[in-house]
């Protein structure tokens, strides 16, 4: 996609997100709920099918359009991104590598019209990190496979139409299942009280020997993890897209206000404390931006055949240090809006502290920031060391 149509395209999620997510955001908080209007204008300017390709139904956007988009969503609102993200990102991407022609024919023509929203469970109470040691269990029977267990931290799990499932098909594997959360044995729990992203639905999910036919089987049934871990590249790079837009509003409030605000005769943005704040604030937000572009450009490269996954130069540790250092980022520049707000900054009623609530969410979500370090760390080192060892 050339410079100019991708303008386009960031000036039409701007408008949007500035008539449509913005002026509403601090309500969704406080009402701990999106409209589901919000989903209807999505799916008609077609952001619920950024990543599918157009032969399919999608608007085929290469990476860096996406991240483009996602970071102009979340700058309205980080809630709505949360929910954009996880349907175009991992769900999508599992669908898109794995799936049969049969299931790609089924799936992604909705998933791109969002007539369809995309969940994916992973999580459960206690395999968070230690995704491997998940215990919800696909037991094969005659009639399919018959899922038990309990997932946590599901986003999109009460208002999604696909859910990808990860459970154990075996001891020592884990198969990823696309379930339809209409099908018997399918329980949404309470929602999740959160810190922040509070629109956003999280929810804990029930599976009580719920049965999914092979047709829900996503490609071989000892290769889930191993899915869901490249399906989080994408996914990761999207949150430092999310990052980066939270980080961009909580800055351009700050800005603003250090213009407006007077104290000791003199308006903030004069003091050089102030001035200084700004500066770091600037730097933080175009060096994440920067390394989220180069991430999603490794991840376009790697689609294309043109760039390795793993090694310091792949696509899983660029993703993983865009997350990290996006997110990082975004918790800093809000604290350091909050601050400069001073006690208005702590108040609900000024937009700042939602902020700081939704980007320390970015740290967590996708893979903790300390599993983020590990990431990195195992794909620097493994490419560096001698052959053999
Ligand atoms: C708002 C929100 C939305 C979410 N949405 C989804 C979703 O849609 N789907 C889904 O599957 N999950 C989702 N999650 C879950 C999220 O991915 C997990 O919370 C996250 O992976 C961490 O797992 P945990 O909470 O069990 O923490 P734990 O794994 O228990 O970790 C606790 C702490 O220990 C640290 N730690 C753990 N292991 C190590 C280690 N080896 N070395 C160093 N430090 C370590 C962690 O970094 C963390 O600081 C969501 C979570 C949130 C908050």
């Amino acid at each position: 996609m050339d410079t100019a149509e991708q303008l386009e395209i960031q000036a039409l999620a701007r408008d949007f997100a500035e008539g449509e997510l913005r002026p509403r955001a601090a309500e969704w908080d406080e009402a701990r709920s999106i409209d589901d209007d919000v989903f209807a204008k999505l799916a008609e300017l077609g952001f619920l099918g950024m990543l599918v390709p157009e032969s399919d139904g999608g608007l085929g956007f290469d990476l860096s359009t996406y991240l483009l988009v996602l970071e102009e969503l979340a700058r309205g609102d980080a809630a709505v991104t949360l929910s954009v993200a996880i349907h175009c990102g991992p769900v999508t991407d599992l669908v898109l590598a794995h799936g049969s022609d049969e299931q790609k024919a089924r799936w992604l023509p909705r998933l791109a019209s969002g007539e369809v929203v995309g969940a994916f469970a992973l999580s459960e109470p206690e395999a968070g990190s230690d995704v491997a040691a998940l215990s919800t269990t696909a037991e094969r029977g005659p009639d399919g496979w018959a899922l038990r267990g309990t997932k946590r931290w599901v986003t999109n799990g009460s208002r999604a139409g696909l859910v990808v499932v990860f459970a154990r098909t075996a001891p020592d594997a884990i198969g990823a299942f696309l379930v339809e959360p209409g099908s018997a044995g399918y329980r949404v729990g309470g929602r999740e009280r959160t810190l922040g992203l509070r629109g956003s639905e999280t929810v804990a999910v029930e599976l009580d020997g719920l049965v999914v036919g092979d047709e829900g089987l996503l490609g071989d049934p000892g290769d889930g993890l191993k899915y869901a871990l490249q399906a989080l590249d994408v996914g990761r790079v999207g949150i430092g897209a999310q990052a980066v837009g939270i980080a961009r509003a909580a800055f351009e409030h700050a800005t603003t206000y250090a213009l407006e605000r007077r104290q000791f005769g003199r308006a903030l943005a004069e003091f050089g404390a102030t001035r200084s704040k700004l500066a770091e604030m600037h730097r933080r937000i175009a060096g994440a931006r920067a390394l989220t572009h180069e991430a999603g450009r490794a991840l376009q490269r790697f689609r294309e055949g043109a760039g390795p996954r793993t090694g310091p130069e792949g696509v899983t540790a660029l993703a993983a240090a865009a997350k990290l250092e996006a997110s990082e980022s975004a918790t800093w520049v809000a604290d350091e809006a909050v601050q400069i707000f001073g006690g208005y900054g702590y108040m609900r009623d000024y937009p700042v502290e939602k902020l700081l609530r939704d980007a320390k969410g970015t740290e967590i979500y996708e893979g903790t920031n300390e599993i983020m370090r590990h990431v990195i760390s195992r794909e620097v080192l493994h490419a560096a060391r001698p052959a053999g060892e």
